[in-house]
């Protein structure tokens, strides 16, 4: 990073100071013998570097890029696009690559974004990062000040950029929405090379087709995002049902008179062909005091004999996922083919719809690590407009996150096409998929995914990204893939 972009960013200002010289719209684009245009960065065509950038984690999909290019600033991403145009090759940028079914790859140029990471001043209400930082470095950087995004991904070992352009979920959803809700302003460069800074108030078209826009309008490049103060500790409690409706039942008792700071839950395989049903519910709270569990708790019908109740500070609770990616590894279940769907029931049939679906599965299904997840989310939160949920006040993520025993091609490709018959399904019922699934969608069911908002992003691709150049993977437009 230049020095100049350095103190900008360590100053905290806004994402249109950091924009100010709007130099780079001059940057000449010259072809070189090693097939590039002059950058700052690097565009790589070396074979290893392509190779770790044909995969992603969900192992389904390879697709070898002509070339890699690590940006070392915004005007780098710019000049390659505008070059790129210009020889009408595709371009997808990578963050973490936890994709699972190719949205981050491309047989034309991908900006990796994970040297794209610095993270600016922690503000009273804000913080400026770039959009390859992981969120675990920007929680990091916000607890040293007692603070916090509202909303944080159950994994935090995803970029910024890369949970913004599909919206970002976690356990405070159901109270703040998703992460592309707190991003006070955004800095992106567009299909057609322009660096734009965008806000409720500035671009304001570009902002909302960006935020969980699948990247099919510009790449972010920086995020000024939202910040609450953090709780110190978090008392965690799993709670373990007999049955899918005596889970359900209490998981709305509590949605409905917000017992917990965080409501979630799973139904899990037993190992011996049936299902384990678990509440999770966290109580945040400050000092030493621990919180009055009492209300939380009261008239559960779960098994209270075998509850697992854990005591945390915020830190440890927020990286809790890390102990299963790390068993994971050691099983060598991590870098598996991952064909997970993730789907929103509306409340009304969610009891119904997951009773029929779950007759249906098996535990081989999802493999002795993977899980369905379920619980109620309350909607009344999540603004940003091209985050899509069922029209109703209560919603049930229903994710069949398979982490299968059996990982040959034929037996992934026939939970690829498992996921495609459970979401034709999910969908006559009123459901949505939530963007990160593993299965192909073409260009009409991602009109019908969008519905009324499928305007803004087509008209906002035809103006930011004229030559469809942006982000193949989802196969979104006509002739794009
Ligand atoms: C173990 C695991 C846990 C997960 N947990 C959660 C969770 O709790 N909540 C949740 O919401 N999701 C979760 N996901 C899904 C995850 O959020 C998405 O797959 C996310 O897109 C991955 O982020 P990434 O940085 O790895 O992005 P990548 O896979 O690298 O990219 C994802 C998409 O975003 C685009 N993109 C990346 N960076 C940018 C950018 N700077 N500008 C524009 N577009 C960009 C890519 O082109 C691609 O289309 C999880 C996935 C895994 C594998």
């Amino acid at each position: 990073m230049s020095p100049d972009r350095r103190t900008l960013l360590r100053a905290g200002l806004g994402v249109t100071a950091a924009f100010a010289s709007g130099a780079h719209m001059n940057t000449p684009i010259h072809a070189n013998p090693n097939d590039g245009p002059r950058l700052k960065g690097e565009l790589s065509h070396d074979g290893t570097v392509r190779a770790a950038a044909a995969d992603d984690f969900g192992r389904i999909v390879h697709k070898p890029p002509r070339a890699v290019l690590r940006p070392a600033e915004s005007e780098d991403i710019a000049t390659l696009m505008r070059w790129a145009a210009e020889r009408g090759l595709k371009v997808a940028a990578r963050g973490q690559g936890h994709s699972t079914y190719g949205r981050a790859l491309t047989d034309g140029v991908v900006v990796d974004m994970r040297e794209f990471n610095r993270i600016g001043d922690v503000k009273a209400d804000r913080i400026v990062v770039e959009a390859g930082a992981t969120w675990q470095s920007v929680l990091d950087a916000t607890l040293a000040r007692g603070l916090t995004p509202p909303v944080l991904t159950n994994y935090l070992g995803l970029s910024v950029g890369g949970t913004i352009a599909i919206g970002g979920i976690g356990g405070m959803s159901s109270r703040h929405g998703m992460q592309a809700d707190h991003v006070f302003e955004l800095s992106a460069v567009t299909g057609d090379g322009r660096e734009l800074t965008c806000s409720a108030t500035e671009n304001s078209d570009l902002f909302d087709a960006i935020r969980a826009g699948l990247g099919q309008c510009g790449i972010i490049t920086r995020a000024s995002l939202r910040l609450v103060r953090a709780p110190e500790r978090v008392r965690r409690y799993q709670l373990f049902y007999r049955d899918l409706a005596s889970l359900t039942t209490d998981q709305r008792r509590a949605l409905a008179a917000k017992r917990f700071d965080q409501l979630q839950g799973a139904i899990l395989p037993d190992g011996s062909g049936g299902w384990r049903y678990q509440l999770e519910g966290a109580i945040f709270y400050n000092g030493d005091t621990a919180p009055d569990e009492s209300t939380a708790l009261a008239d559960l019908a779960d098994d209270r004999g075998k509850a697992v109740i854990a005591d945390l500070s915020y830190r440890e609770d927020a990286l809790a996922f890390a102990k299963f990616e790390n068993l994971l590894r050691s099983k060598g279940q991590w870098s598996i083919p991952q064909p997970w769907l993730f789907t929103f029931l509306r409340g009304s049939n969610a009891e119904q719809m997951a009773r029929e679906i779950m007759g249906g599965l098996s535990n081989a299904d999802v493999g002795p690590f993977g899980r369905i997840t379920w619980y109620p989310m309350q909607t009344e939160a999540f603004r940003a407009p091209l985050v899509r949920l069922p029209d109703e006040s209560v919603v049930f993520p229903f994710n069949v996150i398979r982490i299968p025993s059996d990982t040959d091609a034929a037996s992934t490709a026939r939970m690829v096409a498992a996921n495609r018959a459970l979401y034709d399904r999910v969908r006559k019922a009123g459901g949505m998929l939530y963007p990160v699934s593993a299965f192909a969608m073409s260009p009409d069911d991602w009109r019908e995914h969008f519905g009324p908002r499928w305007p803004l992003l087509r008209d906002a691709r035809r103006r930011y990204d004229p030559h469809n150049l942006l982000t193949p993977g989802y196969n979104l437009f006509q002739g794009q893939a």
